[in-house]
């Protein structure tokens, strides 16, 4: 019981900077923490992660311009307002680009990096899954989907089938 006692502090609601220096990749199980944002998230990231772990995907609208907001954050980016609400959106999405990222085949093989244009608005980054990485084509619909890869919640997108 070495590392637990850090990680387990319950810091209180709204600390705007708990930035802990080390957060110990190799501290839980020794697995290596993939991509995931470097320092605890906090504020809104952290609403959006805390969502993700519970399979649920939400985004920011602004309450006075009602336009759809990704990444997280506290301002509207649109028109200055602080007064965003959370919705979940219909996951669905047009693959905006496309690219194989390279990887041996011991370390997972290949896989798709693609922007996607949200019905709502926003454009995300994120990965086809389901089918071949370079068979992702732009244009097609594809639907978000909340997965759990290492212990990590992350946002992928299957496409949709026709008809
Ligand atoms: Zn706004």
């Amino acid at each position: 019981m070495s590392g637990a006692a850090q990680q387990n502090r319950k810091g209180g609601m709204t600390h705007p900077t708990t930035r802990q220096a080390q957060s110990g990749a190799a501290g839980r199980d020794g697995q290596a923490v993939p991509d995931r944002p470097q320092a605890q998230p906090a504020g809104p990231e952290k609403t959006y992660f805390n969502r993700l772990a519970a399979g649920r995907f939400s985004i920011h609208r602004c309450e006075d311009c009602t336009r759809a907001i990704f990444y997280p954050r506290n301002v509207s980016p649109h028109c200055g307002s602080m007064q965003l609400e959370w919705f979940d959106p219909s996951g669905l999405g047009t693959v905006y680009a496309t690219t194989v990222v390279h990887r041996k085949p011991e370390q997972g093989g290949n896989y798709n990096v693609c922007l996607v244009d949200l019905d709502e608005g926003i454009r995300l980054m994120s990965r086809v899954a389901g089918i071949a990485p370079q068979d992702v084509r732009i244009g097609a619909r594809v639907r978000a989907q909340v997965e759990t890869v290492a212990d990590v919640p992350q946002l992928v997108f299957f496409q949709e089938q026709a008809g």
